[in-house]
């Protein structure tokens, strides 16, 4: 389910077949900043175009011993994403699974290497306290039950991975933090986009001034809904996923859009679409919002349960433009730079799995931050701060009028 589930269609070997020279010196910034200013561009400043996460170019010294995750919930993102991503991991390994279905775990874990002492329920899974070999709970389950396996996890003495939306209204992602703080572990979420080597690429155009102001960003998300596959059933439920298409891919515009202005937004309004299938009755199926920030710039996004996948994002300067089409996709994210008049003149190339997993690397970050004590990319704050404007984009739309997000700065919090 996602903006990104076409790009699932990409086979490894046509990935590995696309990348070449001109994509490692893109990464470097090398050919992006010869291209952005044959175009007259300026050039940006030294140091943008690489990984805004230093302590991710810092590898663990002690590599004997990898990090252990246990993934709980062996659904589509869980199966068909991260577990085969531990490949591709430095620091990270997996140690153990959850499942309501013992038997695919069982199977799972016939695969993996996993032991069956290594295999849970959601019932006994408290017992995962005394598995020495679990340093780490990811939870990749339907949003309602983040929280309860969040402060569970915690309880057990583990540090926590979970998945976006973080929860389903600011009161749970506030025990959620609370808990990890009393537990004295670490909570990340898993905003995978972190870790996208294009979208680090497009974050650093941004804050670069290569376009001048940042005015005006587009941000669109969407996919088909087939109401017959397990996966989207609980989509559909509210009690499950707290809200519809907002909730599951407008959060990549909402978070996408904060990343690249590094600001929050102070007003937000919105409108909810009319289902046009009795399968939405609970849920947006079609949502649009506006997001003012006190900088200037405007936001505006959508997100849909019943479009062609799309997943783009535009951000309009004063002096030019810089797109992502795809910009959320798993391994295909594309971002070029415009100029007022000209057609699309410049794009970076696919990259391949082999030059950065971002899975893999969302994966390594966590351990890798906690031996060197430094902050994780995504902390639950940042997760909660989507889940507070998530819910003031409903308000809105519900309301009809404006609604105030002039909460100030989450970041003082932590
Ligand atoms: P899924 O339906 O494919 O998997 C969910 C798993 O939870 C299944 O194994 C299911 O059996 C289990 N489950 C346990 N209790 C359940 C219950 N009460 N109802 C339904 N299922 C139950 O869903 P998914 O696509 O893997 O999504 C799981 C989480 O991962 C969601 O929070 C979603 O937003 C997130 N996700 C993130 C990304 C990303 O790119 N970061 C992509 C997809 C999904």
């Amino acid at each position: 389910m996602g903006s990104h589930s076409s790009s699932d269609k990409v086979t490894n070997t046509g990935r590995r077949h696309i990348i070449g020279a001109l994509g490692a010196s893109i990464l470097a910034g090398g050919a992006s900043q010869a291209v952005a200013q044959s175009l007259g561009f300026p050039a940006p400043p030294a140091g943008l175009g690489k990984r805004p996460y230093p302590n991710l170019l810092r590898p663990l010294s002690d590599k004997k011993r990898k990090f252990g995750y246990a993934i709980v919930g062996l659904g589509k993102y869980a199966v068909n994403q991260i577990l085969p991503a531990f490949a591709e991991c430095e620091h990270a390994r997996l140690a153990a699974l959850v499942s309501g279905d013992i038997e695919k775990a069982r199977r799972l874990g016939n695969h993996y290497g996993i032991e069956e002492s290594h295999l849970y329920t959601y019932d006994n899974f408290d017992k995962i306290a005394q598995d020495p070999d679990v340093d780490a709970v990811y939870i990749i389950l339907p949003n309602s039950l983040h929280a309860d396996f969040t402060i569970r996890s915690f309880r057990a003495g583990k540090h926590v991975m979970c998945e976006k939306p973080m929860a389903l209204n600011a009161e749970e992602c506030q025990r959620m933090i609370d808990a990890g703080k009393k537990a004295g572990k670490e909570l990340m979420i898993g905003y995978r986009c972190h870790f996208d080597p294009i979208t680090h690429k497009a974050v650093a155009l941004a804050r670069s001034g290569v376009i001048g102001t940042p005015q005006i960003i587009t941000t669109d998300n969407g996919d088909n809904t087939d109401p017959t596959d397990p996966t989207y059933q609980w989509r559909l439920t509210r009690s499950l996923s707290g809200g519809g298409a907002l909730m599951d891919l407008g959060i990549y515009g909402i978070n996408g859009s904060r990343y690249m202005l590094n600001e929050d937004p102070v007003e937000v309004q919105a409108t909810i679409m009319p289902p046009t299938d009795p399968m939405f009755r609970q849920i947006d199926e079609t949502i649009v919002w506006i997001m003012r920030y006190r900088s200037g710039a405007v936001a505006h996004g959508s997100a849909s349960f019943n479009v062609n996948a799309m997943s783009r994002f535009n951000l309009q300067g004063t002096k030019g433009s810089m797109r992502m089409d795809p910009a959320t996709s798993y391994w295909c994210n594309t971002v070029s730079l415009c100029k007022t008049g000209d057609t699309q003149t410049w794009s970076t190339p696919m990259f391949t799995i082999n030059e950065l997993n971002q899975f893999s690397a969302q994966l390594d970050h966590l351990p890798i931050s906690i031996a060197n004590g430094t902050r994780v990319a995504a902390t639950g704050e940042e997760g909660m701060q989507d889940v507070r404007l998530i819910q003031a984009i409903y308000k809105a739309a519900h309301s009809g009028r404006p609604v105030s997000t002039d909460w100030g700065d989450w970041r003082k919090t932590i």
